[in-house]
Protein backbone atom coordinates (compact mmCIF):
# COMPACT_ATOMS: atom_id res chain seq x y z
CA UNK A 1 0.00 0.00 0.00
CA UNK A 2 1.55 3.55 -1.08
CA UNK A 3 0.33 5.39 2.41
CA UNK A 4 -0.83 8.49 2.10
CA UNK A 5 1.47 10.16 4.15
CA UNK A 6 4.25 8.48 6.69
CA UNK A 7 5.72 10.73 8.80
CA UNK A 8 7.70 8.41 9.94
CA UNK A 9 9.14 8.60 6.79
CA UNK A 10 9.16 12.36 6.44
CA UNK A 11 11.12 12.54 9.51
CA UNK A 12 13.72 10.13 9.20
CA UNK A 13 16.53 11.86 7.19
CA UNK A 14 16.22 14.43 10.12
CA UNK A 15 17.21 11.91 13.19
CA UNK A 16 20.01 12.51 14.38
CA UNK A 17 19.89 16.65 13.79
CA UNK A 18 16.63 16.19 15.52
CA UNK A 19 18.01 14.28 18.37
CA UNK A 20 20.77 16.80 18.84
CA UNK A 21 18.34 19.39 18.88
CA UNK A 22 16.28 18.25 21.61
CA UNK A 23 19.65 17.16 23.79
CA UNK A 24 20.90 20.72 23.22
CA UNK A 25 17.20 21.99 24.56
CA UNK A 26 17.37 19.07 27.63
CA UNK A 27 20.37 20.10 28.81
CA UNK A 28 20.26 23.96 28.31
CA UNK A 29 17.59 23.64 31.53
CA UNK A 30 15.31 26.54 29.56
CA UNK A 31 12.28 25.14 27.98
CA UNK A 32 9.83 28.01 27.13
CA UNK A 33 10.35 31.29 25.51
CA UNK A 34 14.25 31.20 24.98
CA UNK A 35 16.74 31.29 22.50
CA UNK A 36 15.70 28.45 19.87
CA UNK A 37 12.36 30.01 19.73
CA UNK A 38 13.89 33.61 19.37
CA UNK A 39 16.29 31.59 16.55
CA UNK A 40 13.42 29.82 14.83
CA UNK A 41 10.97 33.38 15.04
CA UNK A 42 14.26 35.14 13.03
CA UNK A 43 14.81 32.57 10.46
CA UNK A 44 10.95 32.09 9.59
CA UNK A 45 10.37 36.18 9.24
CA UNK A 46 13.36 35.79 7.13
CA UNK A 47 12.22 32.51 4.56
CA UNK A 48 8.58 34.20 4.10
CA UNK A 49 9.74 37.81 3.45
CA UNK A 50 8.06 39.27 6.41
CA UNK A 51 9.71 41.70 9.25
CA UNK A 52 8.48 39.86 12.24
CA UNK A 53 7.32 36.10 13.12
CA UNK A 54 5.35 35.58 16.49
CA UNK A 55 5.51 31.59 17.54
CA UNK A 56 2.47 30.51 18.92
CA UNK A 57 1.03 26.73 20.37
CA UNK A 58 -0.80 26.08 17.19
CA UNK A 59 -2.39 27.30 13.85
CA UNK A 60 -6.20 27.92 15.30
CA UNK A 61 -3.90 30.06 18.25
CA UNK A 62 -2.16 31.87 15.33
CA UNK A 63 -5.54 32.99 13.51
CA UNK A 64 -7.15 33.62 17.18
CA UNK A 65 -4.37 35.70 18.04
CA UNK A 66 -4.29 37.83 15.24
CA UNK A 67 -7.97 38.37 15.17
CA UNK A 68 -7.67 39.33 18.86
CA UNK A 69 -4.92 41.55 18.39
CA UNK A 70 -7.59 43.52 15.67
CA UNK A 71 -9.32 43.83 18.59
CA UNK A 72 -12.44 44.61 16.36
CA UNK A 73 -15.68 45.13 18.26
CA UNK A 74 -18.11 42.18 18.96
CA UNK A 75 -20.61 41.37 16.57
CA UNK A 76 -17.96 42.38 13.69
CA UNK A 77 -18.11 40.46 10.49
CA UNK A 78 -15.37 38.17 8.89
CA UNK A 79 -15.39 37.42 5.45
CA UNK A 80 -14.26 33.95 5.31
CA UNK A 81 -14.35 31.26 2.44
CA UNK A 82 -16.95 28.54 2.57
CA UNK A 83 -14.75 25.68 1.15
CA UNK A 84 -11.92 25.40 4.24
CA UNK A 85 -10.46 23.74 6.38
CA UNK A 86 -13.11 24.28 10.17
CA UNK A 87 -10.14 25.99 12.15
CA UNK A 88 -10.38 28.81 9.97
CA UNK A 89 -13.38 30.24 11.05
CA UNK A 90 -13.83 28.30 14.69
CA UNK A 91 -11.38 31.25 15.91
CA UNK A 92 -14.24 33.86 14.45
CA UNK A 93 -17.04 32.36 16.37
CA UNK A 94 -14.66 31.80 19.50
CA UNK A 95 -14.53 35.59 19.58
CA UNK A 96 -18.00 36.80 18.97
CA UNK A 97 -17.54 37.71 15.89
CA UNK A 98 -19.78 36.77 13.04
CA UNK A 99 -18.22 34.88 10.02
CA UNK A 100 -19.71 35.29 6.39
CA UNK A 101 -18.98 32.62 4.30
CA UNK A 102 -18.90 33.50 0.76
CA UNK A 103 -18.16 30.38 -2.33
CA UNK A 104 -15.30 29.90 -3.94
CA UNK A 105 -14.31 30.24 -7.18
CA UNK A 106 -15.20 26.99 -9.18
CA UNK A 107 -11.76 25.82 -10.60
CA UNK A 108 -9.49 26.94 -7.70
CA UNK A 109 -11.91 25.97 -5.13
CA UNK A 110 -10.50 29.17 -3.39
CA UNK A 111 -11.95 32.35 -1.96
CA UNK A 112 -13.59 33.56 -4.98
CA UNK A 113 -12.82 38.01 -5.27
CA UNK A 114 -16.00 37.96 -7.33
CA UNK A 115 -18.32 37.23 -5.23
CA UNK A 116 -16.52 39.10 -1.89
CA UNK A 117 -18.01 42.26 -2.91
CA UNK A 118 -21.60 41.29 -2.24
CA UNK A 119 -21.07 40.20 1.36
CA UNK A 120 -19.36 43.17 2.25
CA UNK A 121 -21.23 45.33 4.97
CA UNK A 122 -20.78 48.66 7.01
CA UNK A 123 -19.72 45.98 10.34
CA UNK A 124 -17.41 43.61 7.71
CA UNK A 125 -13.76 44.20 9.30
CA UNK A 126 -11.76 41.83 7.66
CA UNK A 127 -11.11 39.18 5.09
CA UNK A 128 -10.04 35.98 6.37
CA UNK A 129 -8.32 34.31 2.88
CA UNK A 130 -7.21 30.66 2.98
CA UNK A 131 -4.23 29.52 1.01
CA UNK A 132 -5.92 26.03 0.63
CA UNK A 133 -3.97 22.88 -0.63
CA UNK A 134 -0.89 25.14 -0.89
CA UNK A 135 -1.79 28.48 -3.38
CA UNK A 136 -2.05 31.38 -2.60
CA UNK A 137 -5.89 33.16 -3.51
CA UNK A 138 -5.73 36.14 -5.62
CA UNK A 139 -4.32 38.53 -3.47
CA UNK A 140 -3.97 41.62 -5.85
CA UNK A 141 -8.02 41.93 -6.11
CA UNK A 142 -8.43 40.98 -2.53
CA UNK A 143 -5.85 43.82 -1.67
CA UNK A 144 -7.94 46.32 -3.52
CA UNK A 145 -11.63 45.64 -2.18
CA UNK A 146 -9.96 45.92 1.22
CA UNK A 147 -7.93 49.21 0.73
CA UNK A 148 -11.43 50.46 -0.85
CA UNK A 149 -13.50 49.54 2.04
CA UNK A 150 -11.07 49.74 4.88
CA UNK A 151 -10.89 45.83 5.98
CA UNK A 152 -8.00 44.02 6.66
CA UNK A 153 -6.32 41.06 5.11
CA UNK A 154 -5.51 38.23 7.22
CA UNK A 155 -4.58 35.02 5.71
CA UNK A 156 -4.37 31.36 6.95
CA UNK A 157 -1.65 29.55 5.66
CA UNK A 158 -2.16 26.78 7.42
CA UNK A 159 -1.35 24.19 4.54
CA UNK A 160 1.40 27.41 2.50
CA UNK A 161 4.44 27.51 3.75
CA UNK A 162 6.66 28.40 0.66
CA UNK A 163 3.89 29.23 -1.97
CA UNK A 164 4.31 32.56 -3.94
CA UNK A 165 2.00 34.62 -5.49
CA UNK A 166 3.70 37.35 -8.28
CA UNK A 167 6.81 37.09 -7.11
CA UNK A 168 5.80 37.73 -3.32
CA UNK A 169 5.80 34.76 -0.45
CA UNK A 170 3.17 34.16 1.44
CA UNK A 171 3.21 35.10 4.91
CA UNK A 172 4.31 39.07 3.32
CA UNK A 173 1.46 39.52 1.38
CA UNK A 174 -1.42 39.53 3.63
CA UNK A 175 -1.49 42.44 6.73
CA UNK A 176 -1.28 38.82 8.90
CA UNK A 177 -0.77 35.43 8.23
CA UNK A 178 -1.08 32.53 10.59
CA UNK A 179 0.93 29.55 9.68
CA UNK A 180 0.42 26.09 11.59
CA UNK A 181 3.28 23.61 11.81
CA UNK A 182 1.14 20.54 12.97
CA UNK A 183 3.28 16.84 12.11
CA UNK A 184 1.79 16.87 8.79
CA UNK A 185 2.19 20.21 7.05
CA UNK A 186 4.96 21.54 4.73
CA UNK A 187 6.89 22.19 7.74
CA UNK A 188 6.09 19.90 10.29
CA UNK A 189 7.20 19.77 14.19
CA UNK A 190 6.78 16.65 16.14
CA UNK A 191 3.63 18.33 18.29
CA UNK A 192 2.12 21.04 17.85
CA UNK A 193 3.26 24.62 17.16
CA UNK A 194 2.07 27.92 15.07
CA UNK A 195 2.94 31.36 14.11
CA UNK A 196 1.91 34.52 12.96
CA UNK A 197 4.00 36.66 10.41
CA UNK A 198 3.23 40.39 9.60
CA UNK A 199 4.99 44.13 8.79
CA UNK A 200 3.11 45.44 10.97
CA UNK A 201 5.25 45.92 14.22
CA UNK A 202 2.73 47.09 16.54
CA UNK A 203 0.71 43.99 16.08
CA UNK A 204 3.50 41.53 16.35
CA UNK A 205 4.11 43.48 19.75
CA UNK A 206 0.64 42.80 20.82
CA UNK A 207 0.65 38.93 20.03
CA UNK A 208 3.80 38.66 21.75
CA UNK A 209 2.02 39.89 24.84
CA UNK A 210 -1.41 38.17 24.40
CA UNK A 211 0.46 34.42 23.57
CA UNK A 212 1.85 35.05 27.34
CA UNK A 213 -0.64 35.82 29.42
CA UNK A 214 -0.83 39.65 28.20
CA UNK A 215 2.77 40.12 29.68
CA UNK A 216 6.03 40.76 28.47
CA UNK A 217 7.85 41.51 31.37
CA UNK A 218 6.79 38.77 34.64
CA UNK A 219 4.30 39.50 36.74
CA UNK A 220 3.09 42.55 34.87
CA UNK A 221 0.02 41.86 32.82
CA UNK A 222 -0.80 44.86 29.83
CA UNK A 223 -3.59 42.96 28.13
CA UNK A 224 -6.45 39.74 28.94
CA UNK A 225 -3.81 36.94 27.04
CA UNK A 226 -3.93 33.20 26.72
CA UNK A 227 -1.10 30.81 27.54
CA UNK A 228 -0.35 29.81 23.84
CA UNK A 229 3.42 29.62 23.14
CA UNK A 230 5.82 27.57 20.93
CA UNK A 231 7.70 25.56 23.01
CA UNK A 232 12.12 25.23 23.16
CA UNK A 233 12.09 21.41 21.72
CA UNK A 234 9.88 22.44 19.23
CA UNK A 235 11.27 25.49 17.83
CA UNK A 236 14.84 23.62 18.16
CA UNK A 237 13.51 20.83 15.72
CA UNK A 238 11.89 23.60 13.27
CA UNK A 239 15.07 25.12 12.99
CA UNK A 240 16.41 21.51 12.15
CA UNK A 241 13.59 21.03 9.37
CA UNK A 242 13.44 24.99 8.25
CA UNK A 243 16.67 24.46 5.92
CA UNK A 244 14.81 22.22 4.35
CA UNK A 245 11.42 23.00 3.19
CA UNK A 246 12.54 24.73 -0.25
CA UNK A 247 13.89 21.51 -1.83
CA UNK A 248 10.99 19.70 -0.26
CA UNK A 249 8.39 22.32 -1.67
CA UNK A 250 10.45 21.53 -5.29
CA UNK A 251 9.64 17.76 -4.89
CA UNK A 252 6.36 18.77 -4.09
CA UNK A 253 5.94 20.57 -7.58
CA UNK A 254 7.88 18.08 -9.19
CA UNK A 255 5.21 15.38 -8.58
CA UNK A 256 2.28 18.09 -9.01
CA UNK A 257 3.58 18.87 -12.58
CA UNK A 258 3.97 15.12 -13.50
CA UNK A 259 0.29 14.34 -12.18
CA UNK A 260 -0.95 17.07 -14.43
CA UNK A 261 0.96 16.22 -17.27
CA UNK A 262 0.56 12.53 -17.33
CA UNK A 263 -3.69 12.05 -15.56
CA UNK A 264 -6.06 11.58 -18.05
CA UNK A 265 -9.19 9.85 -16.92
CA UNK A 266 -12.57 11.66 -18.63
CA UNK A 267 -14.53 13.20 -16.14
CA UNK A 268 -11.73 13.77 -13.65
CA UNK A 269 -11.15 17.27 -13.06
CA UNK A 270 -7.45 18.37 -12.05
CA UNK A 271 -6.49 21.32 -10.05
CA UNK A 272 -5.20 24.70 -11.56
CA UNK A 273 -2.14 24.05 -13.34
CA UNK A 274 -0.97 27.86 -13.93
CA UNK A 275 1.36 28.33 -10.99
CA UNK A 276 2.96 24.54 -10.92
CA UNK A 277 6.00 26.73 -9.49
CA UNK A 278 4.65 28.97 -7.07
CA UNK A 279 1.97 26.82 -4.98
CA UNK A 280 3.11 24.87 -2.02
CA UNK A 281 1.14 21.51 -2.98
CA UNK A 282 0.44 20.64 0.50
CA UNK A 283 -2.72 18.61 -1.30
CA UNK A 284 -3.27 17.49 -4.64
CA UNK A 285 -6.89 17.94 -4.79
CA UNK A 286 -8.67 16.08 -7.83
CA UNK A 287 -12.49 15.83 -8.41
CA UNK A 288 -14.62 13.06 -9.62
CA UNK A 289 -18.58 12.78 -9.79
CA UNK A 290 -17.97 9.20 -8.72
CA UNK A 291 -16.00 10.03 -5.86
CA UNK A 292 -16.55 7.21 -3.63
CA UNK A 293 -15.95 4.29 -6.49
CA UNK A 294 -12.44 6.02 -7.47
CA UNK A 295 -11.14 6.13 -3.86
CA UNK A 296 -12.48 2.53 -3.78
CA UNK A 297 -10.74 2.14 -6.75
CA UNK A 298 -7.41 3.26 -5.72
CA UNK A 299 -7.71 1.99 -2.56
CA UNK A 300 -7.78 -1.57 -4.44
CA UNK A 301 -4.62 -0.74 -6.89
CA UNK A 302 -3.11 -0.38 -3.41
CA UNK A 303 -3.15 3.72 -2.89
CA UNK A 304 -4.06 5.23 0.07
CA UNK A 305 -5.87 8.63 -0.55
CA UNK A 306 -7.73 10.97 1.92
CA UNK A 307 -10.87 13.60 1.53
CA UNK A 308 -10.01 17.31 2.70
CA UNK A 309 -13.56 17.50 3.69
CA UNK A 310 -16.00 15.57 3.46
CA UNK A 311 -18.63 17.65 5.55
CA UNK A 312 -18.55 21.85 4.35
CA UNK A 313 -18.50 23.78 7.57
CA UNK A 314 -22.36 24.71 7.13
CA UNK A 315 -23.31 21.26 7.50
CA UNK A 316 -21.33 20.92 10.55
CA UNK A 317 -23.22 20.26 13.88
CA UNK A 318 -20.90 22.87 15.75
CA UNK A 319 -22.12 24.97 13.16
CA UNK A 320 -25.64 24.18 13.40
CA UNK A 321 -27.17 27.77 13.46
CA UNK A 322 -25.69 27.75 9.39
CA UNK A 323 -27.22 24.35 8.51
CA UNK A 324 -29.76 25.79 6.59
CA UNK A 325 -27.74 27.93 4.29
CA UNK A 326 -26.82 26.79 0.68
CA UNK A 327 -23.49 27.07 -0.81
CA UNK A 328 -23.81 24.70 -3.99
CA UNK A 329 -20.15 25.61 -5.44
CA UNK A 330 -18.86 24.46 -1.67
CA UNK A 331 -20.95 21.76 -1.73
CA UNK A 332 -20.34 20.22 -5.20
CA UNK A 333 -16.70 20.25 -3.93
CA UNK A 334 -16.96 18.74 -0.79
CA UNK A 335 -18.87 15.64 -2.84
CA UNK A 336 -16.20 15.51 -5.12
CA UNK A 337 -12.90 15.84 -4.18
CA UNK A 338 -10.23 13.29 -3.00
CA UNK A 339 -6.50 14.21 -2.27
CA UNK A 340 -3.81 11.53 -3.86
CA UNK A 341 -0.78 11.30 -2.29
CA UNK A 342 2.11 13.87 -2.65
CA UNK A 343 4.57 14.65 -0.24
CA UNK A 344 8.89 14.74 -0.68
CA UNK A 345 9.41 10.76 0.21
CA UNK A 346 6.77 9.91 -2.51
CA UNK A 347 9.43 8.09 -5.18
CA UNK A 348 8.51 8.11 -8.83
CA UNK A 349 7.58 4.86 -9.06
CA UNK A 350 4.84 5.23 -6.68
CA UNK A 351 3.88 8.43 -8.45
CA UNK A 352 3.75 6.28 -12.16
CA UNK A 353 1.88 3.72 -10.41
CA UNK A 354 -0.70 6.06 -8.87
CA UNK A 355 -0.81 8.40 -12.02
CA UNK A 356 -1.27 4.78 -13.93
CA UNK A 357 -4.03 3.64 -11.28
CA UNK A 358 -6.03 6.70 -11.73
CA UNK A 359 -5.88 6.25 -15.51
CA UNK A 360 -7.18 3.06 -15.39
CA UNK A 361 -10.22 3.71 -13.09
CA UNK A 362 -12.84 4.35 -16.04
CA UNK A 363 -11.46 0.36 -17.37
CA UNK A 364 -12.00 -0.87 -13.92
CA UNK A 365 -15.87 -0.85 -14.01
C1 LIG B 1 -4.01 22.59 9.95
C2 LIG B 1 -4.86 23.74 9.64
C3 LIG B 1 -5.24 24.67 10.63
C4 LIG B 1 -5.01 24.45 12.09
O1 LIG B 1 -3.70 24.26 12.49
P1 LIG B 1 -3.43 23.56 13.90
O2 LIG B 1 -1.98 23.77 14.12
O3 LIG B 1 -3.81 22.12 13.78
O4 LIG B 1 -4.25 24.27 14.93
C5 LIG B 1 -5.94 25.79 10.25
N1 LIG B 1 -6.29 25.99 8.96
C6 LIG B 1 -5.98 25.12 7.99
C7 LIG B 1 -6.38 25.43 6.58
C8 LIG B 1 -5.27 23.96 8.29
O5 LIG B 1 -4.97 23.09 7.31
Amino acid sequence: MIPFLDLNQINQPYLQAIEEATLRVLRSGWYILGKELAEFETAFAKYCDAAYCVGVANGLDAITLILKAYDFQEGSEIIVPANTYIASVLPVNYLHLVPVLVEPDHNTMLLDPARIEESITSRTKAILTVDLYGRSCEMNEIRRLANQYNLKVITDAAQAHGAVFKGQKVGSIADATAFSFYPTKNLGALGDAGAVTTGDGALAERIQYLRNYGSKERYKNDFQGVNSRLDEIQAAILRVKLPFLEADNQVRRGIAKRYLAEIKLPGLTLPPADRIDEDAWHLFVVRHPDRNSLTTHLEQCGVQTNIHYPLPIHKQRAFAHLNDLSYPITEAIHEQVVSLPLNPVLQDEAVSHIIHSVNAFEHSK
